[in-house]
């Protein structure tokens, strides 16, 4: 029997073993020929893109719902080395640790947010990075109102401005007026929330359009900014900049950025300045026989000129095309090549609503309540796996195509 073996149970990951079965099933190919088998650390697809959000009840899906019904394997084991010359893959699962072969490797273990050695940061400082991160902020400002009264208490300091950080910064805000409103203290607090970043504008990768309707909803919002600043350390009490400066904050959430995970080292290959490695057209890593990559460990060109962003937009067709690749590959079947020809970014601005922008540059094309419509629709339908174990429509859904551009609704 032949195995390929997918690793990593996120965006990329969960539809790179989808894709597989899927073609299987459409060659007739048994898993008593091909085994089609996934490793994640835990038992959950994460939404990962929601974990910025105030409920975080739905925002992962038990990855059995999707394998089980499908016939792919599911191992929940950390992963812990890769042996390319070997084909084999190193483990550790809740008993021991072990080795498992593969034919075809699909490697998709995502990235982490950099956490650079600031003195409080990895003990005091929170992050919406994962899951638990996100639910452990959520739990802390829920227990905010039984602290003592003070300037720190419900100010919130939300460090780097980039997609992540601008999102957190806007649901944060809507967070602690919540949490102010259940205490039943509106009339004598108010949120204070901070976004800083070392750069010189808030988002300024974002493009100017957009950064121009972020500014009028942090505005509307009352979110304070400090730019060109850098945090020096972080402790109980708040943050401490390098200029000397003290932001007292009884929340410090760290946003600085993502970078692939840190297993990509192990490809002797070049990687990018994200740490990605080098994809081609059909998502097999360059220079490599045999192994497969997609989602934020992978950059691929996917149109003359845009390599693709670390991003759930791109990890969803990645995977899909890697786990059908990776089939062909190894049957003899004709790959297919990824070529997207669209770009969008869908950024939640809180209680102010969304900004909806279209192409590389980013022109806004909604804002408010309409590109908020948009929003809910990605993060609660369109990017979710079928949850209704019904193995047609979940290998249906894996299909090696790319979607439409999310739809864009009219400002009411
Ligand atoms: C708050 C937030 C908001 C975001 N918003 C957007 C957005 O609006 N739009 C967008 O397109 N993207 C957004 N992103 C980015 C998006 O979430 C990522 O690009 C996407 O999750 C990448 O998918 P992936 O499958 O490559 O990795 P991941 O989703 O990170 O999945 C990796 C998987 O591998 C598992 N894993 C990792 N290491 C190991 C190991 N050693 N052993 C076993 N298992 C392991 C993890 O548990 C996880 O299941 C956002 C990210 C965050 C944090």
């Amino acid at each position: 029997m032949k195995r390929i073996l997918v690793l990593g149970g996120g965006f990329a990951g969960l539809w790179s073993a989808v894709g597989a079965a899927r073609k299987l099933d459409e060659l007739g190919v048994g898993p008593d020929e091909v085994e089609v088998a996934l490793v994640n650390r835990d038992a959950w697809h994460c939404i990962r893109v929601r974990n910025y959000e105030a409920d975080l009840r739905d925002a992962r899906v038990p990855l059995d719902d999707v394998l089980g019904p499908i016939g792919v394997a599911r191992i929940e084991a950390e992963v812990t080395g890769l042996d390319f010359a070997h084909r084999q893959v190193a483990v550790q699962s809740a008993s021991a640790p072990r080795t498992l072969d593969y034919d075809r490797l699909v490697f998709a273990l995502g990235s982490r947010l950099v956490r650079p050695a600031l003195p409080g940061l990895a003990e005091v400082a929170f992050d919406v990075d994962t899951w638990a991160g996100g639910q452990r902020l959520n739990d802390h400002i829920a227990a905010l109102p039984s602290r003592p009264r003070s300037a720190a208490r419900y100010t919130a300091l939300v460090v780097g401005s980039g997609l992540t950080g601008i999102e957190a910064a806007t649901e944060i805000d809507a967070k602690l007026r919540a949490a102010i409103a259940a205490a039943g203290d509106a009339a004598s607090a108010r949120p204070c929330v901070i976004l800083a970043d070392h750069g010189e504008h808030i988002g300024s990768n974002l493009g100017a359009s957009a950064v121009a309707v972020i500014g009028e909803a942090l505005n509307e919002l009352g979110i304070q900014t400090r730019t060109g600043v850098a945090v020096a350390a972080i402790d109980a009490e708040g943050a401490t900049l390098s200029t000397g400066e003290k932001i007292p904050a009884a929340t410090v959430v760290w946003c600085g950025g993502m970078r692939a995970h840190p297993l990509t080292a192990q490809f002797a290959v070049a990687h990018d300045r994200f740490g990605r490695i080098p994809v081609d057209e059909y998502l097999k890593v360059k220079g490599m026989e045999g192994a497969f990559a997609a989602g934020d460990v992978a950059a691929a060109l996917l149109d003359d000129s845009h390599a693709s962003v670390m991003s759930c937009q791109h990890g969803r067709p990645m995977g899909r095309f890697a786990g059908h690749n990776a089939v062909c590959d190894l049957l003899g079947e004709p790959m297919l090549p990824l070529r997207i020809d669209w770009y969008t970014t869908i950024l939640d601005l809180g209680a102010w609503g969304a900004v909806y922008t279209e192409g590389w540059d980013r022109h806004v094309v909604t804002t408010g309540a309409a590109a908020k419509k948009t929003k809910r629709l990605i993060n609660r339908e369109r990017i979710y796996p079928p949850r209704s174990r019904d193995a047609r429509e979940i290998l249906a859904a894996a299909a090696p195509i790319v979607q439409a551009p999310p739809p864009r609704f009219a400002t009411a």
